[in-house]
């Protein structure tokens, strides 16, 4: 339709969807010079998927389109007038060139058929829950979620009138007796910080299912690579891209991936709540993912020696890994084909001292939060994630004195093991 022609009142022939409840929605958003890799694996999506190729100068990365708005043409008009704004460049909070490139890449690995960058996790999050629910709704979820999030349901949800009901995500049994009729949204993390408990994904997905409900999962921990949560039941998937998929510490993003009929209800509210993703940190996200398969899998290998060692080890009384013999959360181990990630955690015999000791003595780990770096990260939950509650609350939530959350990097295994080992010494 011609911009002269805009506005046209009801259905006609130009405008056949205006009658139309089955108005056929496109994957996407995306540009025709946007690479397609149907049919590969995750290491050549990781690459490949969504690059912008330059017909001008033939560029082989995606190159950054610094501008905040495009110019209007017959397309533009068009999609304004057939109610498809979110599939050309217009303006850079509705999307861009950039946005989009990594959006088909992070699809492409997710097996989804839209994703929406943000400007966190945290602005994914709330704006997708927020997209899904309306006032009234009520979510459930869990105090094993990230510490923002758990804010963010206790405190803010119900300002917003939403009800909030927390459970244990393992526990199929009192998710389901927390469903109400005015229930919309399970929301759930796929690997718990820090206990690293998983999800039963597959029975959740068919609960949501039975009864109406959105599942929507963080799978921060998790990767694409190592689980796709929409091929075993989830309705949508958010993920902190500031971990793994950027996984180099020096970008704060969140995406939001499934079906497009859901993504374009979160993108219309990240439009109002404005936390969209600059051109130049969704071409730093895009040029970390394509490292993503690679690096998951040193992540994994790496977390799975230091999890053996620290089993052996006469200074340490737990560990808390999917690949330890006692895990009790097995049903990953039929979810995740590529390892479980860099996480694991474990608890010292002598308690917060003796953690504090060994942070001081570790050379390689940099001691901070955040994790899914390729350099390795520690830090304990007692005086930093969980260090809201008392010692007691703390114990209620399984958080054992002597705790230690390690991100396993992509350092050499050796090298980690021997400075966890000098470390260790004594304590
Ligand atoms: N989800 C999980 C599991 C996280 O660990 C975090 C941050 O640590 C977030 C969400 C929030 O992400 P961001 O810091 O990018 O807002």
């Amino acid at each position: 339709m011609a911009k002269s022609q805009g506005n046209a009142p009801g259905a006609g022939p130009d405008r056949p969807w205006a009658d139309s409840l089955q108005r056929g929605r496109v994957p996407g958003p995306r540009l025709a010079q946007q690479r397609v890799v149907d049919g590969t694996g995750p290491g050549t999506r990781s690459v490949h998927a969504g690059t912008y190729e330059d017909p001008v100068t033939g560029a082989v990365g995606t190159p950054v389109f610094q501008s905040s708005t495009f110019a209007f043409t017959e397309d533009t008009y068009e999609a304004f007038d057939q109610g498809h704004i979110r599939d050309v460049p217009i303006y850079g909070r509705y999307g861009s060139p950039n946005q989009w490139a990594v959006q088909e890449k992070i699809a492409s690995l997710e097996g989804a058929e839209s994703a929406l960058v943000c400007s966190s996790g945290m602005a994914a999050i709330t704006t997708t829950l927020l997209a899904l629910t309306n006032r009234g709704g009520h979510i459930i979820s869990s105090r094993d979620v990230y510490g923002g999030t758990f804010n963010l349901l206790r405190e803010d949800m119900h300002q917003l009138g939403r009800s909030v009901t927390f459970t244990d995500p393992t526990d199929l049994d009192a998710i389901r007796a927390a469903v109400r009729d005015d229930t919309q949204v399970l929301f759930f993390e796929t690997l718990t910080n820090p206990l690293l408990k998983a999800l039963p994904l597959r029975e959740l997905g068919e609960l949501a299912r039975e009864h109406g409900l959105l599942l929507v999962v963080d799978n921060t921990f998790l990767s694409p690579v190592c689980l796709r949560p929409l091929e075993h039941g989830a309705h949508l998937v958010i993920h902190s891209a500031t971990k793994y998929l950027n996984g180099h510490s020096d970008v704060t993003a969140g995406v939001v991936s499934g079906p497009r009929k859901y993504v374009d209800r979160v993108w219309s509210q990240l439009l109002k709540f404005g936390g969209s993703l600059d051109a130049m940190i969704c071409f730093l996200l895009e040029r970390g993912l394509k490292t993503l398969a690679l690096r998951m899998r040193q992540h994994s290998v790496n977390a799975d020696a230091l999890a053996g060692f620290l089993a052996g080890h006469s200074a340490v009384r737990a560990v808390h890994h999917p690949g330890r013999p006692g895990y009790p959360y097995r049903w990953l181990h039929e979810l995740c084909t590529e390892g479980w990630g860099g996480m694991v955690s474990f608890e010292l015999e002598g308690g917060d001292e003796a953690a504090l000791k060994l942070l001081d003595r570790l050379r390689l780990p940099v001691v901070a939060t955040s994790l899914g770096g390729v350099e390795s990260l520690v830090s304990l939950p007692f005086n930093t994630s969980h260090s809201f509650l008392t010692a007691r609350q703390r114990l209620g939530v399984g958080i054992e004195p002597g705790l230690v959350r390690f991100s396993a990097g992509i350092e050499d295994t050796a090298d980690l093991l021997a400075d966890l080992d000098q470390a260790l010494g004594g304590l």
